[in-house]
């Protein structure tokens, strides 16, 4: 299997638009010690053909215009000029972080979408932008799955990819935008999910862009992964409040912070996972700055922090 992240930020990126923060001011300046961030996007491919994305992120257009393996080829016999290597993506959750990508890819490419039922009646019948992506019969397919179940990841015309599913519930929250009508309507248990790919041959890569707390069970999921893709949103739980003035805590908004003694640092440090690797960071973690004290910690603890553009094979 080869994954390739594409993104490695959390939403609204690195630098964020609306953001001061000594982060997001110093690589303004150019005095920063660390990389500029697009905001999260993963993409597996088993066959060398058909890739796959798990999520879709509101960057995703310069993410594909920024990586050859995605960007259509010219195949005269094989549908013309307008196709993609893109053959799905499977969802996590509702956040618009993780969807609108969604929307960037309306242009009739067939393409099938894995997600819990919930997710596709939040999108799909809540959402009438949405329609946009249902022009043309077999232009987007929906494919529901249930937590705990392996599926097999088709792409648009349903054949295999030589991948295999497993989603594991995280979170009960669904996002702010939906309704409290909607939402009595839903499993929460559908809301927040962890992602295991699984190739042919049995590698795991571990997606777990929102881990708001970690047990015994997620423990065992991380020890038989191959990559661990990890929730490296939050330094610490005050991180935003400190920034914004106001708001809620990292733990409140479903992100168990990477330092202190209930951190993910410190929890997960015993783990035999031999890849383990910080995604989804928000603009104002200290662990961005490559000449901190934070960054030599995790660095020093054996993990690593996520670059857009790192690919590696599985
Ligand atoms: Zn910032």
């Amino acid at each position: 299997m080869r994954v390739k992240i594409l993104g490695s930020a959390a939403g609204g990126g690195f630098p964020q638009w609306n953001c001061a923060c000594p982060n997001c001011r110093g690589l303004r300046a150019g005095t920063f010690h660390g990389k500029a961030r697009s905001q999260a996007q993963v993409a597996v491919c088993a066959d060398d053909r058909s890739w796959f994305l798990l999520g879709a992120s509101p960057d995703l257009r310069t993410q594909i215009e920024g990586t050859p393996e995605l960007q259509p080829r010219s195949e005269p016999n094989h549908g013309g000029a307008r196709q993609s290597p893109i053959a799905g993506i499977v969802l996590a959750n509702a956040d618009v972080d993780h969807v609108l990508g969604l929307l960037l890819m309306r242009e009739l490419q067939p393409l099938r979408v894995h997600a819990t039922e919930s997710i596709r009646r939040i999108l799909s019948e809540d959402n009438s932008m949405f329609a946009m992506l249902h022009r043309v019969p077999g232009q987007l397919s929906w494919t529901a799955f249930t937590p705990g179940t392996t599926f097999p990841v088709l792409n648009a015309a349903g054949e295999g990819s030589g991948l295999r599913g497993r989603a594991i519930s995280l979170g009960t929250h669904f996002p702010a935008y939906v309704s409290p009508a909607r939402q009595s309507g839903l499993k929460s248990e559908e809301a927040s999910l962890g992602l295991i790919v699984e190739s042919s041959s049995g590698k795991r890569l571990a997606y777990m862009p929102a881990v708001p707390q970690i047990n015994g069970a997620l423990l065992k999921e991380f020890d038989s992964a191959d990559v661990l893709l990890f929730d490296g949103t939050f330094w610490s739980d005050a991180e935003l409040i400190r920034t914004q003035g106001s708001g809620q805590t990292a733990r409140q908004m479903g992100h168990v912070p990477v330092s202190s003694a209930e951190g993910s640092l410190s929890k997960l440090a015993g783990l035999r996972c031999p890849r383990k690797i910080y995604l989804h960071i928000n603009n104002t973690n200290p662990m961005l700055n490559e000449a901190g004290s934070e960054y030599r910690q995790v660095r020093e603890s054996g993990w690593e922090i996520a670059e857009d553009g790192w690919q590696f094979e599985l």
